[in-house]
């Protein structure tokens, strides 16, 4: 059980301090129980900046997590690794492998992991750790695995270059923390939906109520029942902190905060969000 947990959101699509900077993009520094875990990179743009300007070290990472392949979240592999620590690094296969995105008119638009980071990963050897299923990263930290779907909708990213094999994304996962107060979920892009990342988590830990829930819930593209989907799988499992951020959408969040009130934070890069036993606040 984790009794000290801070997160610091290093890459955003939205900053949250000055001297950083904005990408779309994801990249979370999870530090639990004395352990360091990079949950996903962003493109790569402004990582090593942000987390330099934030006095975070990149180089004693314990781990990386990747929450699915998309560039967004592993450009910033191979300057981590390059950084010289040995991290092992927590990935689906399904995140190497080819995704698109569709455009009006093809060429349609490469969205899967940059070469450089394939290569780094290809040269991490036995580090590199496959997560089909629920894998402990570190002592009172996991990830999810594969994430069964019952309510969510087709994903719109496809497999190949004409965009005609949907990609069931199968490789998407969150990560959590349980710590003394409660489960901590953090989610990438939530593209298996935040309803059925939630019930995952749920399943695994055999906990009904989360206590909070902070990363992308993509739901920038979806209407308004999507978003009370969402809301109402948050409100279900009493959810005290809830900090969405990257793909959630304006709107989404708009809703999130009309409806949480001040269990919805702003965040962003620079974020900070600490967890300790019985004492737990957003802080900068
Ligand atoms: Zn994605
Ligand atoms: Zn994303």
């Amino acid at each position: 059980m984790i009794e000290d947990l801070q997160i610091t959101i290093l890459a955003d699509n939205a900053i949250f301090n000055r001297d950083l900077l904005a990408e779309h993009g994801l990249a979370i520094l999870v530090e639990a129980g004395g352990r360091r875990i990079l949950f996903d990179t962003g493109q790569g743009r402004v990582l090593t900046a942000n987390a330099a300007a934030l006095g975070c070290a990149l180089e004693t990472l314990d781990a990386i997590v990747l929450s699915h392949g998309h560039y967004d979240h592993t450009g910033g592999i191979a300057q981590v690794l390059q950084l010289g620590g040995k991290p092992r690094i927590f990935a689906h296969p399904a995140a190497l492998g080819p995704k698109f995105a569709k455009r009006g008119q093809p060429p349609h638009r490469d969205i899967g992991m940059p070469d450089a980071s394939r290569e780094a990963l290809g040269s991490a050897g036995d580090r590199l750790v496959t997560t089909e299923s629920v894998t402990e990263v570190a002592p009172g930290v996991w990830c999810t695995g594969e994430i069964p779907r019952t309510h969510a909708a087709e994903s719109g990213f496809f497999l190949d270059p004409a965009c005609r094999e949907l990609d069931p994304l199968i490789d998407d996962q969150a990560l959590f923390v349980e710590t003394c107060d409660g489960i901590v979920v953090i989610t990438g892009c939530a593209h298996a939906g935040l309803v059925d990342t939630l019930d995952r988590v749920a399943q695994i830990t055999g906990q009904d109520r989360i206590f909070a829930v902070a990363g992308g819930f993509h739901l920038m593209l979806s209407e308004r029942d999507a978003w009370e989907a969402a809301g109402n799988a948050l409100g279900r499992r009493e959810v005290q902190w809830i900090a969405p951020v990257h793909c959630t959408g304006f709107g989404a969040q708009a809703y999130l905060h009309a409806r949480f009130h001040s269990r919805a934070i702003e965040a962003g890069a620079g974020r900070r969000l600490e967890f300790r036993k019985g004492a737990h606040r957003p802080a900068n």
